[in-house]
């Protein structure tokens, strides 16, 4: 069936893929199966923050009229009649002509409205000079002088990371909802195809592909669903579709015209119904995609560069767009630092170095090997740039650079 469909453009491709892509899901969690998800609604904070008006320094905690007037030579000098502590708060109130030691964190008792830092005095049982004092109120951290109860905390989409996380707990939140990441199969094809470490043949290859599609899915924010190597086998390939539970299932290799090439077939014997094979790009020709109900099957190449190219620029999006997130890349702008024309008749996702200049931004070059069987091309890359036929870059010309790290959101 899909040895019919026509050759597409990238832009067709792409305008397919976000047509079949189902809406994005969300679940209640605990905090800690929140880490690396994005956050399916907005959270407003339960409580001000600071909670309680506290001390920022470790100091004496004292009332403005008091000491107004202090200098080195003019001390203001006060009884000490208690202390506040982290933990344990001064239940007294401080009245004129008192202080009470106060330390970082320690909520103010009642009566003091200015704390003066330890540097600032000398005490000789339990009397304080206060011999510098700048303003009513300094080093106080007042209740809710960084969001009231009700303020916007943490909007919709937003990633929970280390800052959100402790953000959360410290106003008390333990549950949250966030976008249900999709669970991605990996199906690895090629009867060549030997696991590191294990001996090999002559005739043998390492399947990179494997490792390397379970990092790019979990960098995205997909979660790993059944990951299986499979040989040329059209009857095992078809077991291996079918007995697949995942939202997306990726196979490598066996999607060309090869006579052990069996993923289409075997993919629309499980009732995928194919909506495009073959783009007019390099890497990445051809790309197979399909669809049975919520569930997507991309059929990447089994070239290792061609298949993480079609990873990040078809599959990457998609895992995003599952997590609440726009369909697109994180890109940045660069100058191409020698002129980059594309040769090819077909577009061409070329893999490019980003070198940052102090004062001049990114600075684009290009790899010279660019060989869809070269992992180096790859792995000495920051990200891709995309030329249409015959299209050229001049030195010094500006062009957007699709990045490889998928950790990054896109803009
Ligand atoms: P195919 O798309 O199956 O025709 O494979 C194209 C090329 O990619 C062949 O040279 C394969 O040996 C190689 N290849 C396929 N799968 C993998 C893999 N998992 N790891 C490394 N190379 C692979
Ligand atoms: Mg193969």
């Amino acid at each position: 069936m899909s040895d019919r469909l026509p050759m597409i453009s990238v832009e067709e491709a792409l305008q397919i893929i976000k047509d079949n892509i189902p809406a994005p899901t969300a679940r209640d969690c605990s905090l800690e199966d929140a880490i690396g998800r994005y956050l399916a609604e907005d959270v407003l904070a339960p409580e001000p923050s600071p909670r309680y008006t506290n001390s920022a320094m470790d100091g004496y905690g004292v009332r403005w009229e008091d000491v107004c007037d202090a200098a080195p030579n003019s001390p203001a000098v006060l009884t000490i009649v208690g202390e506040s502590q982290a933990g344990v708060p001064f239940t007294g109130s401080v009245r004129q002509g008192v202080a009470i030691r106060i330390s970082t964190g320690a909520m103010l008792a009642t009566g003091c409205d200015t704390v003066v830092r330890v540097e600032d005095t000398e005490e000789r049982s339990d009397i304080v000079s206060i011999l510098a004092v700048k303003k009513k109120g300094q080093d106080v951290r007042f209740l809710g002088e960084e969001f009231q109860k009700g303020d916007l905390l943490l909007h919709k989409r937003t990633k929970i990371s280390a800052p959100q996380a402790a953000l959360l707990t410290s106003v008390g939140i333990t549950r949250m909802r966030v976008y249900t990441p999709c669970r991605v199969a990996v199906l690895v094809t090629g009867s060549e195809l030997v696991t590191a470490g294990e001996s090999i043949a002559a005739h043998q290859i390492r399947d990179s592909n494997m490792i390397m599609l379970q990092t790019a899915i979990q960098e995205t924010g997909g979660a790993l669903a059944d990951c299986l190597r499979i040989s040329d086998d059209e009857q095992a390939t078809q077991e291996a579709i079918g007995g697949t539970e995942a939202d997306i299932i990726l196979c490598t290799g066996g999607v060309s015209v090869g006579k052990h090439d069996h993923v289409k077939d075997a993919a629309e014997a499980n009732g995928f119904c194919p909506l495009f094979w073959r783009i007019r790009q390099k890497p990445g020709k051809p790309l197979y995609f399909a669809r049975k109900g919520a569930t997507l099957l991309f059929g990447l190449p089994g070239n290792p560069v061609s298949a993480f190219m079609c990873f990040a620029h078809y599959v990457r999006p998609v895992i995003t767009a599952l997590n609440g997130l726009p369909f697109g890349w994180p890109t940045v702008s660069g100058e191409v630092a020698a002129d980059i024309t594309n040769q090819e008749k077909r577009t061409n996702m070329i893999r490019v170095q980003l070198t940052w200049r102090p004062h001049g931004g990114y600075c684009i070059t290009h790899a010279e090997k660019q060989g869809s069987h070269m992992l180096t091309s790859l792995s000495e890359a920051d990200g891709y740039i995309i030329l249409g036929p015959g299209q050229a870059l001049k030195t010094g010309e500006r062009s957007d650079v699709y990045r490889y790290d998928f950790r990054r959101e896109p803009v």
